[in-house]
C-alpha cells in the first residue's frame, strides 16, 4: 500500500506509468495492529478499501490470488478469490507487467509441530483475526449461557510463541475479556474466570529485542496476570491440548500459533526464483530477485542481508515500509535507464504494545543514541507509528480525520466488537 501509494502520486497521476495492484483481499489492513482486530478492539471502519483507494489515487486494482509468473511474457498469473459462501469473485487471470514487485509477506511457521494446522488459530491474516475474534466471543458467550462446560468456571486461552505478536495478543485479550465482562457477559467479572498463557521456546520473551526489555515485557504481562512459560517447546497440539516438550500438557480452550515466520505458501508453490532463509525470495542489495533483473521483492516476502549485523533483515514493518520508500525511488531510476543504488536500512527501534493505554520499547537515533521508553509515553509513540503508515497511504489529511474520528467513535460506541 505504502509503494502503490508513492508510486501513484509521483508516476501514475502524471501519466509516466501505468500502475496496478494485486491483492487477494477487498481491504487493506495495517498488518501490526492485527491482534487488536482478533481481540475486537478495532473493527472494519479501520479498514481502507482498495477499490476506493485506487480510484482515489489513480491506480488499478485487481483482485486476485498470486499463482506464478511467466517471465518471458512477463504476466503475472492469478488463481481465482472465492468469497466465504464459495462464489467466484474473480477468475483465474494474468496481468501484464514490466517491472514486478512482490510483496505479499508471510504466514506463521509451524516448525513441522504435529497437529498446528489442524488445532490451532492464526493471526496472519485479517480473515484470520475476524475468526480469532469471533472464536474468543463465542467461546465467553458459552461460558455465559451455561452451554460451554469448563472446569471451575474458568476458559483458558493459549498464544504459542512469545514475539512481539505472541505478547501484544496476550495483553490485547487480557484487556478485551475484562471489558466484556463489563459489557453484560457476568462471568468474566470473576477473578481468574480466563487463563491466559504464553509459551516460549526460548529463555526470554521478544528475543528480537534487547534483555532489558523482554524482563519489562515479562514483568508487564505477569501484572496482567498472564501466565509466561519460558524454554518451553510445544512438541505436539490436539484438540484442546498442546504437549510440551518437559512431557507436561497444557489444556486450552483457544490455541492461538504465533511463533515465528515463513514465507507465504504462494511462492513456495508458484515462484522459480532462488530462496533463502525461511523460504523467502533472496534478493540483492537493489531488492532485485537474484534471477530476474525486472522483479523486486520486499517487506516479510524477500530475504535481504544485513551486512551491519552479518543476518537477513528482521520480518518487521519498519523494514517493509522502507523498503517501499527506497523501491519508489529505485523503480523511477530503472525507467530512466539510471543506475541502481543499494538499499540500506537504519534501525529506529521498537516498540511492543500491551493494552490500550501502555507500551514498552526501544528507540534508536543519531541524536538519541538508544532511549527505552515505557508506559504512556511509549504507547503514544507506537499510536505515531500506526499516524505514519495511516498518512503514508491515506495523506496527513484524512489521517488525522480518521484519527479523530476513531477517538471520537470510541465515545459513542462500545470498547469492543460484541457481534
Ligand atoms: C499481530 C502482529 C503484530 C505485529 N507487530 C509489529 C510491530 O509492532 N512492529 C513491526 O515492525 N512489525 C510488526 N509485525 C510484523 C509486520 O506486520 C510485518 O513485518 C509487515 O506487515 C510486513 O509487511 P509486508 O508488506 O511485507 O506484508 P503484509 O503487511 O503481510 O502485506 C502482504 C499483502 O499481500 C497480500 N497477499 C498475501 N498473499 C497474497 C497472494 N497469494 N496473492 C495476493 N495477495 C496476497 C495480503 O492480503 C496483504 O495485503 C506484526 C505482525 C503481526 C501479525
Amino acid at each position: 500500500m505504502n509503494l502503490v501509494t508513492r508510486l501513484s502520486r509521483s508516476l501514475g497521476q502524471k501519466g509516466r506509468a501505468d500502475i496496478t495492484l494485486v491483492d487477494e483481499n477487498l481491504s487493506h489492513i495495517w498488518k501490526p495492529s492485527l491482534h487488536e482486530f482478533a481481540a475486537g478492539t478495532k473493527g472494519p471502519e479501520e479498514e481502507i478499501s482498495f477499490l476506493e483507494h485506487s480510484n482515489r489515487n489513480g491506480y488499478k486494482f485487481r483482485l486476485g490470488r498470486f499463482a506464478g509468473v511467466d517471465y518471458q511474457e512477463r504476466w503475472v498469473m492469478l488463481d481465482p478469490v472465492l468469497s466465504d459462501e464459495d462464489v467466484e469473485l474473480s477468475p483465474a487471470r494474468a496481468v501484464p507487467y514490466d517491472i514486478l514487485v512482490l510483496a505479499i509477506g508471510s504466514r506463521s511457521n509451524d516448525f513441522g509441530t504435529s497437529g498446528v494446522s489442524e488445532h490451532c488459530l492464526f493471526l496472519d491474516t485479517p480473515t484470520e483475526a475476524k475468526r480469532l475474534q469471533s472464536a474468543i466471543l463465542n467461546l465467553c458467550l458459552r461460558m455465559e449461557t451455561g452451554a460451554l462446560d469448563v472446569d471451575n468456571d474458568a476458559i483458558r486461552l493459549a498464544i504459542v510463541g512469545g514475539g512481539a505478536t505472541g505478547v501484544e495478543l496476550a495483553a490485547e485479550l487480557r484487556e478485551a475479556t475484562e471489558q466484556l465482562g463489563r459489557n453484560g457477559i457476568d462471568k468474566l467479572r470473576i477473578p481468574d474466570s480466563v487463563g491466559i498463557t504464553v509459551i516460549e521456546g526460548s529463555e526470554r520473551l521478544v528475543g528480537a529485542l534487547p534483555e532489558s526489555i523482554s524482563e519489562k515485557v515479562l514483568h508487564e504481562l505477569e501484572t496482567l496476570n498472564v501466565d509466561v512459560l519460558l524454554g518451553t517447546r510445544v512438541t505436539k497440539v490436539s484438540e484442546k491440548t498442546l504437549k510440551l516438550g518437559n512431557g507436561d500438557s497444557l489444556d486450552a480452550e483457544i490455541i492461538v500459533w504465533a511463533a515465528g515466520i515463513q514465507s507465504n505458501k504462494a511462492l513456495a508453490s508458484a515462484v522459480d526464483l532462488e530462496v533463502g532463509s525461511l523460504g523467502r525470495l533472496l534478493v540483492g542489495p537493489t531488492l532485485q530477485t537474484t534471477c530476474e533483473d525486472r522483479i523486486f521483492a520486499m517487506g516479510d516476502a524477500a530475504d535481504c542481508y544485513w551486512p551491519e549485523q552479518e543476518c537477513s533483515l528482521p520480518p518487521r514493518a519498519q523494514v517493509a515500509s522502507q523498503q517501499a520508500a527506497f523501491l519508489e525511488a529505485q523503480i523511477k531510476r530503472m525507467i530512466s535507464g539510471r543506475a541502481l543504488t543499494e538499499f540500506k536500512y537504519t534501525d529506529h527501534g521498537s516498540l511492543v504494545a500491551l493494552s490500550s493505554s501502555s507500551a514498552i520499547g526501544s528507540l534508536m537515533g543519531r541524536a538519541l543514541g538508544t532511549m527505552t521508553l515505557k508506559g504512556w509515553l511509549a504507547h503514544r509513540a507506537y499510536k505515531y507509528l500506526h499516524y505514519q503508515h495511516e498518512a503514508a497511504v491515506q495523506g496527513h489529511f484524512r489521517a488525522t480525520v480518521r484519527t479523530f474520528l476513531s477517538m471520537a467513535m470510541r465515545r459513542v460506541r462500545p470498547r469492543l466488537k460484541l457481534h
